[in-house]
């Protein structure tokens, strides 16, 4: 049995190359390949016999484009035979180069098809012929360390039948025949690059691309000209080698979004989670609207900053932006979408426009409709051309429903706890639970006037707060009216009995409470005593007796089914 510092399996560039290195540092060397060529996938059956092909097809297509500047070469004939024997023969140089370099720094070459048969053992089936044909002979080879480096193979699609008309790309490479249509499945580098030869050869090309754009993955900016160029071959497809590439295919029009808008409760949320999980789009995103508006002000801040040091030239930071966000996620995904920040309002309609522009697909829930987005902000009328633009690229749809989801899970149950101690923590969380559901939550922002507050836990509709971090800041009536709108269902923990020297925990606690009730808020507390024993004596305890009635009639079931119709005339 023969042994060897190394063993690498598989010859591909990623073998090869190891192979020659490891014998020029003196590494005794062998490269088990179970194909007869050496060169793997990138010399036999990919770049470089697609690109003997690609070379011929851009000759042909230049000599077509001759044409229109006057030279005329006429139609060009092929013969498939003699372009095989070309492709094969630029292989084979290659092939064989890498055959007698890899002779020369004496790395053993074994071939079969090898497979591990201990930690230093590898047994190699020898194999024969041009493919990978067993000889039944096996041979054991023993090595101190190895080197996997056997590429990876062409996916099978579940629903494309066993048919031989159905070829990959190492099928297609062949040259088997040159028929009259053909449909590649996948506009990506490799099927654009089939669908080129072969519609150089006249064969009627249609490719079927599940995304948006050709060549996903690919920056939009270096595809466009591409597809540009695609649309100028299709309007001189009698000329061109490339004409009929694409030319048959319907115009695609691009994919409407959608805005369903509705009151609280009416099943929004979950609607989305449902298209969000079942859309089969690989780059999506779904983000609560204002974390999404926060990253796009932090994206644009380092464009600028790039442009500024010159990095980046004569560039529009949005539109770098809008490139970047598309090229993570061509499907986008707001739940709760509101304007309420004058920064975001005012560059929604640019950045939406950049994201159309490269077929970002936009799918939102809200509150409000379109039309009332931004509804009392600074300088609307400069936003009102976003709303359109809203309008034109998204179906809205309005989600009429007489009954609020939410309030079933609240009817009938308790929303008050005293005293605030473990049971009523143990409450506290099985109602959040019931509302939560499954939907993500965490920690979120709510922002007011230019000011981030912070919200411990939320999740989209409801949020959970302590006593201290609503009544122990500095928070005031905007602030709760914000957080009231962005939540229309409050948890708060541990509402204590106040003394008079908490006299602005107090205060705040009545601005919260009536800022919450005018809302109709769905409250559900935790206090250390029954509401009018919560601020008995100090500053203000005659007005907070409305705040003690308040939180009363905020548990009643009268003020959950009022306070629905209270929201719904937002
Ligand atoms: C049509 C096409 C066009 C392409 N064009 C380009 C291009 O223009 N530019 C570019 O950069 N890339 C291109 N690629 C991709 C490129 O070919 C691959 O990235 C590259 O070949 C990967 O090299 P590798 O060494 O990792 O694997 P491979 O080249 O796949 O080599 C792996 C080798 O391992 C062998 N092997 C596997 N298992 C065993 C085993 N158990 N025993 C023995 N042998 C084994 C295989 O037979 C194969 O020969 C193209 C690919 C295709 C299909």
């Amino acid at each position: 049995m023969e042994r060897f510092d190394l063993v690498i399996i598989g010859s591909g560039p990623g073998g090869y190359v190891c192979a020659i290195r490891a014998a020029q540092l003196g590494l005794k060397t062998a490269l088990v390949e179970q194909f007869s060529a050496l060169g793997g996938t990138c010399l036999n059956v990919g770049c470089i016999p697609s690109k003997a092909l690609l070379h011929v097809a851009a000759v042909m297509d230049e000599a077509a484009h001759f044409a229109g500047l006057g030279v005329e070469y006429g139609a060009p004939k092929v013969d498939i035979d003699k372009l095989r024997a070309h492709k094969n023969k630029v292989v084979g140089k290659l092939t064989g180069g890498l055959g007698s370099m890899a002779k020369m720094r004496k790395v053993t070459v074994v071939r079969g098809y090898g497979s591990f048969v201990g930690p230093n053992h590898l047994e190699v089936e020898l194999t024969s012929g041009d493919a990978q044909d067993k000889t039944g002979q096996k041979q054991v080879i023993r090595f101190a360390s190895a080197i996997i480096a056997a590429g990876s193979a062409a996916v099978r699609l579940p629903f494309v039948p066993d048919d031989p008309r159905v070829v990959d790309s190492t099928g297609a490479l062949t040259l088997p025949a040159v028929p009259k249509k053909m449909l590649v499945i996948g506009g990506g580098i490799i099927g654009l690059e089939m669908a080129t030869v072969y519609a150089a050869l006249g064969v009627r090309v249609s490719v079927v691309e599940l995304t948006p754009g050709l060549m996903p993955g690919c920056d939009r900016d270096l595809v466009r000209p591409l597809e540009k160029r695609i649309a100028e071959h299709r309007l001189a497809r009698k000329s061109s080698s490339l004409g009929w590439l694409f030319a048959r295919a319907p115009k695609v029009e691009p994919i409407k979004g959608l805005y369903i808008f509705g009151d609280v409760g009416r099943g929004k949320s979950m609607l989305m989670d449902l298209f969000f999980e079942g859309a089969p789009a690989l780059r999506k995103r779904r983000a609560h609207f204002h974390e999404f508006m926060a990253d796009v002000h932090e994206r644009v801040f380092v464009f600028r900053q790039k442009i500024k040091a010159g990095d980046i030239v004569d560039e529009d930071p949005m539109k770098l932006t809008a490139a970047a966000l598309a090229e993570e996620a061509w499907l986008l995904c707001f739940d709760e979408f509101h304007v309420t920040d004058i920064a975001d309002a005012m560059i929604l309609g640019r950045l939406f426009k950049s994201l159309f522009e490269r077929d970002v697909v936009v799918v939102a829930t809200s509150n409000a409709a379109p039309d009332r987005l931004y509804w009392d902000g600074l300088n609307r009328q400069l936003f009102e051309p976003f709303i359109a633009l809203l309008k034109e690229k998204l179906d809205v749809v309005g989600l009429v429903s007489a009954k609020d989801y939410r309030l079933d899970k609240l009817a009938g149950r308790q929303l008050y706890f005293s005293p605030a101690d473990e049971t009523a923590r143990a409450e506290l969380d099985a109602h959040w639970q019931r509302l939560a559901g499954h939907h993500p939550t965490g920690r979120a922002e709510v922002e007011c006037n230019g000011r981030i507050i912070a919200v411990p836990k939320a999740a989209p509709g409801i949020a959970r707060f302590s006593f201290f971090d609503l009544c122990g800041q500095p928070l005031g009536a905007a602030d709760y009216l914000a957080i009231a709108r962005a939540y229309p269902t409050l948890i708060i923990d541990h509402i204590p009995v106040l003394t008079p020297d908490r006299r602005n925990e107090a205060r705040r606690l009545i601005t919260l409470i009536d800022t919450l009730y005018d809302r109709g808020t769905c409250l559900i507390v935790s206090a250390d005593a029954e509401p009018d024993a919560l601020y008995p004596k100090g500053d203000g305890a005659d007005l907070f007796e409305r705040t003690a009635s308040r939180l009363m009639e905020m548990r009643s079931e009268a003020y959950l089914t009022c306070s629905t119709g209270q929201r719904q005339s937002d």
